[in-house]
């Protein structure tokens, strides 16, 4: 089977034999896909004459609609979605839930959302500012939505969420979107774009899919156009660094990788909830999708006089848990997504070994539950222990994208900080204490560097969301290494898609302007 392309209001397959797409438990090849052959130039074109024009004729409260329409088919095919997820990521359950399900919420809650921009087609922002004597001649600043195509270059973790969460504030502002799943787990996003279409849901021209490689899209991308990337920086750099991209101003937003961190406070001693939270906390992150999260907890800075308790508590939680075959409901832990990322693991580790002490798993020749470990892509959850913080370099360094965590000492507040800030920028860090004093005082120590901090203590012990969890109404994103992005946050999403710009002029002519417009404070409301 070979995945069609969804460009120029059309399907089509790419030439020649195209790249396979495995099941990771198995090793058997399940589709292909490629690019070849496919004129993306003329995709962008068609997209942003066709679908933008269309999905801007609309109003935001129209496109809202529209959302809601598109999370309806994709609750529809749910079940489809969660085979395809099981067949291509080896997903477990709550693994493709994960995914799968935090998609068509992300879908719903931005169109619930949406309506609050009502029948407007822009944005205005603040009120007139007189620039003349009589204030007869003044200035007003409008966003209105770019109209140019949104380019979504995606990571292969989350095929369904990284499309949905992208595609909804597009789509809401009116920008057709053009998305290029990573290629080992194309087929999901595929199948959602497939049944989209099928639906008649859109405009014409408002979504196309590009399966396989990239080829010469960035050549083609315009000053309208925005490139919202996911995936590691290495890859961020290339496309930020393209000439196309440097010579014609894209914008760019990238979400990269991450070394997050969750902090336990001195105040928190072993044996007690908020303990075991962290506990709990970090077992899910280091398995939940086998570790294949930008979010998920990488570093586990703990005070050095439990350093030794959190050790032990975490190891009795990973030995319990059955690694294999998420065919096996018992299975808690599924394979990564390929050899590719398997190898890859092994050789993060590796490096993580050289500078640290394996408190659990780290074996290379680890045997999986129902499955054959020559052919399939397993890692073996893996926890390291680390006890000079600031003088590693692996740990605040390597990406492991996989079921590894690092558990560091620390042995000050000034420690704790200056090691968490040799992430270099994160997605997220959560902190459990319940002193007020610590929590205050990490807070204002690495927020800068952060763009989430999870806070929990015993009065939110059974509500708190989870470290790993981005939620559509908060920040998604975070500064330096993390990329520098800013996703999701509610209708703050939507400023990635629209343009500031000031009209001077008769106040008459503004007024009447900014009256067809929905102000910029419903985004922050
Ligand atoms: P990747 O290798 O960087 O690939 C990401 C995407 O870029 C894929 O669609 C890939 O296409 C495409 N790509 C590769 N080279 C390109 C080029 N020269 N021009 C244009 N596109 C190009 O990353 P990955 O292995 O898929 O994802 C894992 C990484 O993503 C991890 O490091 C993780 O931390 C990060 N991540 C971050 C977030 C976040 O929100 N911050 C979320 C998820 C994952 P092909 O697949 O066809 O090569």
């Amino acid at each position: 089977m070979k995945l069609a392309n969804y460009v120029s209001g059309q399907w089509k397959e790419g030439t020649g034999a195209g790249e396979p797409l495995f099941d990771p438990v198995t090793g058997e090849e399940l589709a292909r896909i490629s690019s070849q052959g496919i004129d993306v130039g003329a995709a962008l074109d068609y997209a942003r004459s066709q679908g933008g024009t269309a999905l801007r004729d609309q109003t935001y409260g129209a496109r809202a609609e529209l959302l809601g329409k598109i999370a309806e088919v994709m609750t529809t095919n749910r079940e489809e979605y969660f085979r395809i997820s099981l067949l291509n990521l080896g997903t477990t359950q709550a693994d493709g839930a994960f995914d799968i399900d935090g998609a068509i919420y992300t879908m719903k809650y931005y169109a619930k959302i949406g309506k609050a921009l009502g029948a407007s087609k822009i944005l205005k922002e603040g009120g007139t500012v007189s620039i003349s004597k009589t204030g007869e001649f003044a200035g007003q600043h409008f966003l209105a939505p770019t109209k140019g195509a949104a380019i979504f270059i995606n990571a292969f973790n989350f095929p369904a969420w990284g499309f949905c969460e992208k595609s909804a504030p597009s789509l809401l502002s009116g920008v057709p979107v053009v998305v290029k799943p990573a290629s080992p787990t194309a087929w999901l996003a595929q199948r959602i774009v497939e049944d989209i279409v099928k639906a008649g849901i859109l405009p014409a021209g408002a979504i196309s899919i590009v399966c396989g490689s990239a080829r010469d899209l960035l050549d083609h991308v315009c000053e309208s156009d925005i490139v919202s990337f996911t995936g590691s920086a290495d890859t961020a750099m290339r496309i930020r660094g393209h000439e196309n991209v440097l010579r014609r101003s894209v914008r760019v937003n990238v979400e990269a990788d991450s070394i997050n961190s969750a902090i336990l406070g001195p105040d928190i001693s072993p044996g007690t909830e908020v303990f075991d939270l962290l506990v709990k906390e970090v077992v899910r992150e280091m398995t939940l999708k086998a570790g294949q999260k930008c979010t998920a907890i990488r570093r586990v800075l703990v005070p050095r006089q439990h350093f030794k308790a959190v050790g032990e508590a975490i190891c009795a939680r990973l030995s319990s848990l059955k690694v294999g075959n998420p065919r096996n409901a018992e299975v808690k832990v599924g394979p990564v997504v390929n050899k590719a990322q398997q190898s890859s693991c092994l050789e993060g580790l590796r490096k993580l070994k050289e500078e640290c002490e394996v408190l659990f798993g780290g074996d290379e020749k680890f045997q999986p539950l129902e499955a054959d470990a020559q052919k399939s892509a397993f890692v073996q959850p893996t926890l390291l222990a680390c006890k000079n913080g600031l003088e590693a370099k692996y740990v605040h360094d390597v990406e492991v994208f996989g079921p590894a965590a690092t558990l560091v000492a620390y042995d000050s507040l000034e420690n704790l900080i200056a090691i968490a800030r040799r992430g270099l920028g994160s997605l997220v860090a959560s902190v459990f204490s319940n002193d007020p004093g610590f929590l205050k005082s990490v807070i204002l120590g690495i927020g800068d560097l952060h763009g989430r901090i999870l806070v929990v203590d015993s009065s939110v012990a059974s509500q708190y969301t989870g470290h790993g969890n981005v939620v559509p109404s908060c920040l998604h994103g975070g500064p330096g290494r993390a990329g520098g992005g800013e996703e999701l946050a509610g209708l703050r999403a939507l400023l990635l898609y629209h343009r500031r710009f000031v009209v001077q002029g008769p106040s008459n002519t503004l007024a009447e302007i900014a009256g067809l417009s929905a102000d910029t404070s419903v985004l922050y409301s």
